[in-house]
């Protein structure tokens, strides 16, 4: 009988690598730059055209190739960077695996151009589907310029499969971007059609991230560094402050090479645990530097993906890196409080920009399998709620969770403890009919003090109070409860021309956060609302202030319109350093204060609380 298995002809195996290794025109565009940097370029120019559907054209100043090569270069598992298992083993190059310009020339058409410097002039090769390429002589420059027209014209298939321009577009800058983050001293030009993108000149690293990550973003980095025999961290992580709502400012690199890696994404974003609210995500731009020899990038054809040798090594390593640089700039209070208030060993943390969640040790870095958890019927911890969430409250002022608080103070909050508080020197049998209450002392009219389970905590009043508002206003103006209430006379204010124009801008968030008001001319208005919590008498200077302020946050701080707008009004209506608060009033602020989802830092990042713990002060007294 004859066997029915056959070699695939060339073709089609070129046209399935293809699947794998051209996705979109972005993975075009990778595979094609670092060929340019694997060919030593130090000048390499992108022009897209239509988001890479009809043109991609890369030039670089690298080495070249001879007629030889070129001709070779277009062949699977032709490669001139790989020969050896050995050299498998310890990969030094961007590419190794042979296939990305036979994968392209599969599946749209193909030219490159390229001379190297011992030739007279270069070569070119024309190469298209099915046909047979055709090789002729060109002048041109040293290096290497190739164009990929009309990517996957003959797969209608993947055509379909592609997106709306703008997203395939945004793929290729998120590119663009990596690649020029990790090689400063290379020149990145970049074009959509004509349109110069960025063009950013050989520097130094912080001014390549001012180039393509903006100059607020360049001015508040911390520099992280850690090394030891096996590897080196290197990079700089943006402050709290300038966080994002997405990942977008994220970049990972290993060796230089950009790389996804959950778990060590995860090691970044919990040493920033406590000084981010819910749901934003740090600005980090790091590189691992390791032997190769300790990791495989031959995981995935797109090598996006690494093994490491030693995971968990590593993300304690990044993790340490990460803490010590926030540390140096006192962004972490008294690590003895975080370590009480997050117990589980697990987070969930939000995967991408969607709702996703996934469950991480947050001492191992170990990605949990979701599925698994779901279906588990009676799980031994709760997963569902975690602490974290458990702090967030949705009906201000009412029935808010206190655990956060219980945690802090090692008991049930209201509860009598065996502090000698004033309070309590009073007799309490007399006094059982009276709940009693936690003591606070205020200390210069700025600070609260209060006895905790390992020490005392110290609380900034006016932080505490501005992150209270701050909340209160994202929920106000994410309609979840009314924080208006009529004023008995209304006001009227006279705004010039640029404030107006700023009213008109955020006219619809400010009534939401509590403040209505009519138009009685074109200069003019009067406020018959305001939001709770400011003070009668003071509506129109508050009114102005937050305009002012928000007018400066929005020139600063990269964040959206609501924030800006609700860390505006907590700024300005916060009470100050200066203001007496009774036991009550101290009270109810630190309620408050503990039902906020992030009690530890004010909307710019700076401390609310510090604790200092008992075998601190034993330290400092010399009894231990
Ligand atoms: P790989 O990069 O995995 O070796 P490719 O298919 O991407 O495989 O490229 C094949 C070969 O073509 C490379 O090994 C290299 O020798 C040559 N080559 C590709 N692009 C360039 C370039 N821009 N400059 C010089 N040589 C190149
Ligand atoms: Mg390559």
């Amino acid at each position: 009988m004859q066997g029915i298995i056959k070699i695939l002809p060339d073709f089609i195996a070129n046209q399935i690598a293809a699947g794998e290794v051209v996705q979109r025109p972005e993975s075009v565009v990778k595979e094609l730059i670092e060929n340019a940097m694997d060919a030593g370029a130090t000048e390499i120019a992108v022009v897209v055209k239509n988001s890479g559907k009809h043109l991609i054209h890369i030039l670089d100043n690298g080495d070249g190739m001879t007629k030889e090569d070129l001709q070779l270069s277009v062949k699977r598992h032709a490669t001139s960077k790989v020969f050896t298992t050995q050299d498998l083993e310890e990969i030094r190059t961007y590419g190794f695996r042979g296939e990305a310009l036979a994968s392209i020339a599969s599946v749209a058409n193909l030219e490159i151009r390229s001379r190297t410097k011992d030739m007279e002039h270069g070569w070119k090769l024309t190469i298209e589907p099915m046909k047979s390429e055709i090789i002729e002589a060109v002048n041109m420059d040293f290096g290497t310029q190739i164009f990929v027209r009309n990517l996957f014209f003959n797969v209608p298939a993947r055509r379909k499969f592609l997106k709306a321009d703008i997203t395939e577009f945004r793929y290729i800058s998120d590119t663009m971007i990596r690649f020029a983050l990790s090689k400063p001293h290379i020149r990145f030009t970049f074009y959509d059609n004509e349109v110069l993108v960025f063009d950013t000149k050989p520097c130094d690293i912080v001014q390549r991230i001012e180039d393509v990550l903006g100059r607020s973003t360049a001015n508040s980095l911390i520099p992280v560094f850690l090394e030891n025999e096996k590897l080196k961290i290197e990079g700089f992580i943006g402050e709290p402050l300038i966080a994002k709502q997405s990942k977008s400012g994220q970049f990972l690199y290993l060796n230089g090479r950009h790389i996804v890696n959950k778990s060590l994404s995860y090691a970044v974003y919990s040493a920033f645990e406590h000084l981010l609210e819910k749901r934003s995500q740090p600005i980090y731009i790091l590189n691992i530097q390791i032997d190769p020899k300790e990791i495989d990038v031959n995981v995935h054809p797109q090598k996006h993906e690494v093994k490491f040798d030693d995971e968990r090594y590593v993300y304690n390593l990044v993790n340490q890196a990460v803490t010590t640089a926030l540390q140096s700039k006192n962004l972490i209070p008294e690590s003895t409080l975080v370590g009480n208030i997050m117990q589980s060993p697990f987070d969930r943390v939000s995967q991408n920009d969607s709702d996703e969640l996934m469950i991480v040790n947050r001492h191992t870095g170990e990605v949990l399998d979701m599925q698994q958890h779901h279906e588990e019927r009676n799980p031994s911890f709760n997963f569902a709620k975690t602490e974290y969430e458990n702090r967030s409250f949705s009906k201000p002022n009412q029935n808010f969770d206190l655990s956060a608080f219980d945690n802090l103070f090692g008991k049930k909050f209201g509860e009598s403890s065996d502090i000698d508080s004033p309070a309590e020197s009073i007799d309490n049998q007399k006094l059982e009919y009276r709940k009693p209450e936690k003591m606070y002392w205020q200390l210069h009219k700025k600070y609260i003090f209060s006895q905790t389970e390992k020490g005392v905590i110290v609380i900034d009043q006016h932080a505490a109070h501005e992150r209270i508002l701050f909340e209160k206003a994202l929920k106000a103006m994410n309609k979840e409860f009314s924080n208006s209430q009529e004023i008995l006379f209304p006001v009227r204010l006279q705004l010039n021309s640029s404030q107006k124009l700023l009213l008109s801008e955020i006219e619809a968030e400010i009534k939401l956060l509590g403040f209505n008001f009519s138009k009685i001319q074109d200069n003019e208005i009067e406020i018959n609302s305001v939001p709770l919590d400011i003070n009668s008498g003071s509506e129109s200077q508050s009114f102005l202030g937050i305009l002012e302020q928000y007018e400066e946050y929005e020139r600063t701080r990269e964040s959206n319109k609501r924030d800006n707008l609700a860390a505006s009004f907590g700024c300005k209506s916060a009470i100050k350093a200066g203001h007496y608060l009774n036991q009550e009033e101290m009270s109810s602020l630190m309620n408050d204060l503990f039902s906020c989802s992030m009690p530890y830092v004010c909307p710019h990042g700076r401390p609310i609380m510090i604790e200092f713990t008992i075998p601190e002060f034993d330290r400092r007294f010399g009894r231990t």
